[in-house]
């Protein structure tokens, strides 16, 4: 893997070569520094700037991909007019969604069941919370001892178990394990439900830079193609063809960005 602002020259070439650039971006630790608690993640002013400019020109699609649910990244970026994905794929704001709402709607009595059954387990456990999205069930243990992590994933485990195969899954992230729907949907898909919008749109040429640091991102390293730019966030093995260390290294990127298109 390549260090994404050190081969500068070769990704501005590369994200220049159509009419547009389709700028999609993660959010927990691509934009804001991994921290202990999700409310803890905070964008710098610096980045909310480089941010607010993208989204004002005309050459750059921005969008912000991530994990979070819909509402809440919405209300974190706080830009109007930009893409959105929310809950890993499954919500989306500005193209459509590759799940529908009647999907996400069936599944949420089991949802609601399952955080009933987990709420006690998890709350034996000190440092350990559950969030509760809505359509998913986020499992938050970095915080716990690190003789106790073992154990909380395993009781986590034992309650969702019988669930998992009747159309629900686990997905690990970073510190996290997330109990969601199986409907096949990820970032993946949801880059590339954008990707059809805009050519359905009439928006034939452009490039799609994709950044992001978790598991989940991968899935959309896996679906670009040779316009395209990967860069994945503090790791080294991954489907991207470029990495960068950390969010400070993000913001780096997004001003070279700001100055190649917008001044
Ligand atoms: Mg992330």
């Amino acid at each position: 893997m390549k260090h994404a602002i050190s081969c500068w020259e070769e990704i501005s070439a590369t994200i220049t070569n159509g009419e547009k650039l389709v700028l999609l971006l993660d959010y927990d630790g691509t934009l804001t520094p991994i921290v202990d608690r999700p409310e803890n993640a905070v964008l710098s002013p610096d980045v909310r700037e480089l941010l607010k400019t993208l989204s004002e020109n005309d050459s750059i699609l921005l969008g912000v991909f991530s994990g979070r649910r819909l509402k809440e990244i919405k209300s974190i970026i706080g830009l109007e007019c930009i893409y959105y994905c929310g809950s890993h794929g499954l919500e989306s704001e500005g193209f459509e969604s590759p799940v529908a709402e009647e999907a996400l709607l069936k599944v949420q009595p089991t949802v609601s069941e399952v955080r009933e059954k987990l709420s006690p387990t998890v709350s034996v456990f000190d440092g350990a919370f559950l969030e509760d999205k809505k359509y998913s069930l986020v499992l938050h243990y970095r915080l716990v001892n690190d003789a106790e992590k073992q154990n909380i994933r395993k009781s986590f485990e034992k309650v969702v178990k019988p669930y998992i195969g009747g159309g629900f899954v686990i997905k690990e992230n970073k510190m996290t394990l997330e109990f969601l729907p199986d409907l096949e949907v990820n970032k993946g898909a949801a880059v590339n439900a954008l990707k059809k919008h805009l050519r359905n749109a009439g928006v034939n040429s452009f490039s799609t830079v994709y950044v992001g640091d978790d598991e989940t991102d991968e899935d959309v390293f896996r679906i670009l193609t040779d316009g395209d730019v990967g860069v994945a966030v503090g790791r080294r093995e991954s489907l991207a063809k470029y990495y960068l260390e950390d969010a400070e290294d993000v913001c780096l990127l997004l001003r070279s960005i700001v100055a190649l298109f917008c001044l």
